[in-house]
């Protein structure tokens, strides 16, 4: 099964969509490893046309569906090389890779492979949480070290954090001394946001930004987060702005929202980012 209107062939397609099923590193209650499932299949409940971009996933949209990789659970190094390899191929192809998680650990391996094909690579991260801890109980690769690491491979000043509020004192003052930067709370600032023309964007959304009255199907809730439709508006502003090369949304757990409308949420917000993205970048393959 393919995500609503996926269905260009790879060659013909603007936009390829990969699962990661991946949450051995999860802190708190797991489940994200059925989010790529469950988004295909929920995907069917949802329109293919978007009333918000006046858009249509079946005439506006090239897009494939790849499926979902076969991670070794328990080996968060094999998995991160292999999430690595699926998106140097489609970078390799002219396209652009948009991950579905998946632990928020799974970025971390699109994220080495933008990295490497684009030369000063930015990212934009939605999250509740700073993910910026050295280590977790002493563990390097972690869902809650993932900005990190991404750190380490970027450097100062690449990384810029929104809705953020969570984290321990120690990834607070890591902001305050200029390393990323960080919005916390909202995403106000946003339209105060400039790059360089044509600077490269890394655009990665934990789920969990959304305050969970919305989106209660995460593994770590933190109340006080961004309505639905601010993150959307966000979201579709930096895909018109900024050049952005990969995308992933990452931390549904479909199990722990026996509502569903968690899931549904992902679904509507996947189409809207696919939508913005082919406005942005065409449907025509490179
Ligand atoms: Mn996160
Ligand atoms: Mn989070």
């Amino acid at each position: 099964m393919n995500f609503i209107g996926a269905e260009s062939p790879f060659d013909e397609a603007r936009i390829v969509m990969f699962g990661a099923p991946f949450d051995s590193t999860t802190s708190f209650r797991p489940g994200t490893r059925f989010g790529p499932a469950a988004i295909r299949s929920e995907s069917f409940g949802i329109e293919t046309y978007s009333p918000y971009l006046d858009m249509d996933l079946e005439t506006d949209a090239a897009v494939h569906d790849s499926g979902d990789l076969e991670l070794p659970f328990g080996a968060p190094d094999r998995a991160l090389e292999m999430i690595e390899e699926r998106a140097e191929s489609i970078f390799a192809a002219g396209k652009i890779p948009f991950l579905l998680g998946g632990e928020h650990l799974v970025s971390l391996g699109a994220v080495r492979a933008a990295a490497k094909r684009f030369e000063g690579l930015r990212i934009i991260h939605f999250d509740a949480h700073a993910d910026l801890r050295e280590d977790y109980l002493g563990v390097r690769l972690s869902h809650a070290c993932v900005m990190r690491r991404c750190y380490d491979i970027l450097g100062d000043g690449r990384i810029w954090q929104f809705g953020i509020r969570s984290g321990t004192r120690d990834e607070f003052a890591f902001v305050k001394d200029g390393h990323v930067v960080m919005e916390p709370f909202s995403a106000r600032t946003l339209s105060a946001l400039s790059f360089p023309p044509g600077t490269p964007v890394y655009l990665t959304v934990d789920l969990d930004v959304i305050d969970p009255s919305e989106f209660p199907g995460t593994g770590t809730q933190e109340a006080g987060g961004l309505r639905y439709t601010e993150l959307l508006s966000a979201v579709v502003e930096i895909i018109s702005r900024f050049n952005v090369v990969a995308l992933d949304n990452v931390e549904l757990s479909p199990p722990l929202d026996h509502s569903g409308r968690s899931t549904a949420l992902a679904c509507k917000f996947a189409r809207e980012e696919i939508l913005a993205l082919s406005r942005k970048a065409g449907k025509e393959p490179l």
